[in-house]
């Protein structure tokens, strides 16, 4: 299987946003969202062959950015497992199986939630890895397992990757970014607290919701989920390297430039 990894930074339901970024589609991912009882409005015509693509990255590199900013430009459909928590989140709690509540408990605290789980979420909608869309996977695999069963489904389904992607970034930077990150919490958009000149508790410039810091994003999680990362999904990035697939980006600086850096390499190939 000829695979090549990608590494970036993760991004809130519904999409990665910048103040100043424009809109682009959402419609086409409620599958990927809702599961097995989720139908896309959208339905890609499948007239190019689709790009599928796997993001790496540490929390707050701006895998979900760089998603988002890769839909708009390739098409792929933005498939992040942490927008679907977030999304069984905003649910009644009456409509959240017992597996999903354990799972938002564990992103609450910063960990990483249970392979089986995150496996199960993820088996249940290979329709998405299939569709005539393509793909952007953002946030998962994230650890060595998860990679491997992604390998074997793959292979199942005769898909062959075109990129993993990996994102690299200091991690006094990652620090940082999150702990200025702020996001809708009606609309899921998420801003810069410094760039964007704004603050927890203002109204959102996108829909007049209220801004506040994630749940997720606060500095001692922030701090739990960096040493996660280090020692759970850094072994990730060492496993497609292994396979001669790793790509590695560097994750610092303007959105628009690390995108046309990740263009480039997907074009180099
Ligand atoms: P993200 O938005 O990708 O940063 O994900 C938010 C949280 O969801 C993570 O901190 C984890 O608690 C959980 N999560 C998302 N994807 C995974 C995964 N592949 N494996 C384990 N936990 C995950």
């Amino acid at each position: 299987m000829q695979l090549t990894v990608i590494s970036i930074t993760a991004m809130p339901f519904p999409l990665a946003y910048t103040a100043s970024m424009t809109t682009f589609s959402k419609a086409d991912r409620i599958a990927w969202l809702q599961g097995p009882s989720g139908h896309c409005d959208v339905v890609p015509d499948g007239s190019s062959a689709p790009w599928m693509l796997v993001l790496l990255g540490a929390p707050g590199v701006g895998k979900g950015t760089q998603a988002a900013l890769l839909h708009e430009r390739l098409g792929s459909c933005h498939l992040s497992t942490g927008d679907v928590f977030r999304h069984a989140g905003t649910r009644p709690e009456c409509d959240q199986s017992p597996a999903m509540r354990e799972a938002m408990a564990y992103m609450l605290r910063g960990e990483l939630v249970p392979d089986s789980t995150v496996w199960e979420l993820v088996r249940e909608r290979k329709a998405c890895l299939h569709c005539r869309g393509g793909f952007i996977l953002d946030g998962f695999p994230r650890t060595v397992p998860q990679a491997r069963a992604l390998t074997v489904l793959f292979e199942s389904l005769n898909i062959t990757p075109d990129a993993v992607i990996n994102m690299d970034i200091d991690e006094s930077e990652v620090v940082n970014r999150l702990g200025n990150r702020l996001a809708c919490t009606n609309c899921g958009r998420i801003f810069n607290a410094v760039t964007d000149h704004l603050k927890s508790g203002a109204p959102c410039p996108a829909c007049g919701g209220q801004l506040s810091v994630r749940d997720d994003d606060k500095p001692e999680t922030v701090r739990k989920r960096l040493h996660v990362y280090r020692s759970t999904t850094m072994p990730v990035k060492d496993y497609y390297e292994q396979l001669g697939l790793l790509k590695n980006v560097h994750a610092s600086g303007d959105i628009e430039h690390i995108n046309d850096a990740i263009l480039r390499i997907l074009r180099a190939d």
